[in-house]
């Protein structure tokens, strides 16, 4: 390894494989950096490539597009219509349909990296980054730990962050006003996901389909979060999984009296799906189960520091509703990769150099995330009582599809009032949901006028801090 490059890629996950090839393409000296071995690209921790594993079709479009490379099997394992909500009492399901593929993950990341590396990128495996390297306000470069655990510093212009939700780098940047550096812990999901061949003893839609996503919301079972069952190629065999917020698993066994953890409620998840038994891990590449932990915040509002930008989980960017951060993680790798690129051709590698950036993820997938977090947000003050009546009568298929994909609906208000809603707890819900869809207008408009110079952020940003804080203190979680 010299120990100058153009770029240094850290992180060799979904967005840093793809960042690292489109700079190379340019003909750039780019180092791409991962702490596992070879065959564990993009293992995200010692449990594995821990993930749901499922990613829309026009996620994969965009790469194809942009960068040429296009995906089959085996990397592909299985495509699905769609995805399905079922509200807590299994009476109410919504359909999302729109084609995507439930990934053999680990067969991704190796396709990814190959590309990289034929795409010109040197790779360098079991090299464990600890931080950046700060000179005069800007990121130099990387320090580490390589192979041989020898200390190891190396420079180049520009850093790319892609090491994920666990990234030492943007937490080691110095204070600044662009940056995030903390992710607040209930912006946080925690998750547990195991890869299971069972019998299939009975027919039931609901709980297992070879040809959906299925999602089961409900507050006991998975608190402030969703538990899953997607199919994968072989019948039988899924990837299945809940994810949790901190403060709802406290507040649901406060009430319940109980002392569940993740892991506890990972279980009884499982012995819960009726038609799947007999479970049995799925052994290959080691990872058929592990827990490990989500953003579902908006993106940090700024991607990019002097001689750094950050992409994929790194950032926060996975969608704060459904947890989808494959497709953000492909965008924003090939919209680094491009951007840095030609911040480093240009010579200017400041924030101002690469602002370019953050007005293209905010155009192509950014500019949604402050309202669905606010959807969230609605979504976690809400019992299993209110989400089943929610679910049957508050909204059309329409609106839930327009909630959950972040665009505001035009709740038609006045035949929803006429409506006969019972009870004092549901019309409070339906009003604050009316409340809610307002403040997602209101961020909705805000990141259209997502700010065009770095001059511009800090007055924008300080608008995004204080209305998420107030809608925050308004709606605390309440599960059960
Ligand atoms: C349980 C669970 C289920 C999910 N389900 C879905 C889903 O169904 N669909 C979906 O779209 N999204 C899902 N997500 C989110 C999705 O998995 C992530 O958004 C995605 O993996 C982000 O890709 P990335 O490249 O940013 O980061 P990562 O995939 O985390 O890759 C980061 C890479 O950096 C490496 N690295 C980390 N630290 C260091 C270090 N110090 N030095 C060197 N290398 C390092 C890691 O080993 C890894 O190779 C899920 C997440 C979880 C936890």
């Amino acid at each position: 390894m010299p120990d100058k490059y153009d770029i240094i890629v850290a992180g060799a996950g979904l967005a840093g494989n793809l960042a690292a090839a489109g700079a190379a393409k340019r003909g750039l000296k780019v180092l791409l950096l991962d702490k596992n071995k070879e065959e564990e690209v993009g293992k995200k921790t010692n449990w594995g490539w821990v993930c749901g594993d499922a990613v829309a079709t026009s996620h994969l479009d965009f790469v194809r597009k942009h960068i040429g490379i296009s995906f089959s099997k085996p990397e592909l394992d299985v495509k699905v219509d769609g995805v399905v909500a079922y509200s807590p009492d299994m009476k109410t399901k919504i359909n999302f349909d729109g084609e995507g593929y439930v990934l053999d993950r680990p067969e991704f990341e190796k396709r990814l990296r190959d590309y990289a590396v034929k795409s010109g990128a040197e790779y360098v495996s079991q090299f464990d980054v600890e931080g950046p390297i700060i000179e005069n306000n800007s990121v130099a470069g990387i320090f580490g730990k390589d192979k041989s655990m020898v200390h190891k510093e190396i420079r180049a212009k520009a850093v790319i962050d892609a090491l994920g939700v666990s990234t030492n780098i943007r937490r080691k940047l110095p204070d600044n006003q662009y940056v995030d550096r903390i992710v607040d812990v209930d912006d946080l999901e925690s998750t547990g996901r195991y890869i299971y061949d069972c019998e299939v003893s009975h027919e039931d839609l609901r709980y297992y389909d070879p040809k959906y996503a299925i999602i089961h919301l409900n507050q006991n079972v998975s608190p402030g979060g969703y538990g899953w069952v997607f199919p994968k190629s072989q019948y039988g065999r899924v990837n299945i999984g809940i994810g949790v917020q901190k403060s709802s698993i406290e507040i649901r066994n406060k009430k319940l009296n109980k002392k569940d953890t993740l892991h506890t409620l990972m279980d009884e998840y499982v012995r819960s799906i009726p038609n799947l038994k007999s479970p049995k891990l799925f052994g290959k590449d080691n990872n058929g189960k592990g827990y490990w932990s989500v953003a579902v915040r908006r993106n940090i509002e700024c991607l990019v520091f002097n001689g750094y930008v950050g992409a994929g989980d790194s950032m926060a960017m996975p969608n704060p509703i459904s947890a989808g951060g494959i497709g953000p993680a492909l965008v924003a790798g090939v919209l680094a990769g491009e951007n840095v690129a030609t911040a480093v051709e240009k010579g200017d590698v400041s924030i101002k150099g690469m602002w370019q950036y953050n007005i293209d993820f905010n155009r192509e997938y950014g500019k949604k995330m402050a309202a669905m977090e606010v959807f969230r947000v609605y979504l976690q003050s809400l019992n299993n009582d209110l989400i089943n009546y929610g679910m049957e009568k508050f909204l059309s298929r329409k609106e839930a599809e327009d909630l959950a994909y972040g665009r505001t609906t035009e709740l038609s208000v006045m035949s929803k009032m006429s409506m006969i809603l019972s009870g004092i707890a549901n019309i409070n819900a339906f009003k604050n949901l009316v409340y809610t869809v307002g403040k997602m207008k209101m961020f909705n408009t805000h990141y259209e006028n997502y700010p065009k110079t770095p001059e511009e952020f800090p007055a924008w940003k300080a608008t995004v801090t204080r209305e998420m804080e107030a809608f925050k203190e308004k709606f605390k979680p309440n599960p059960i």
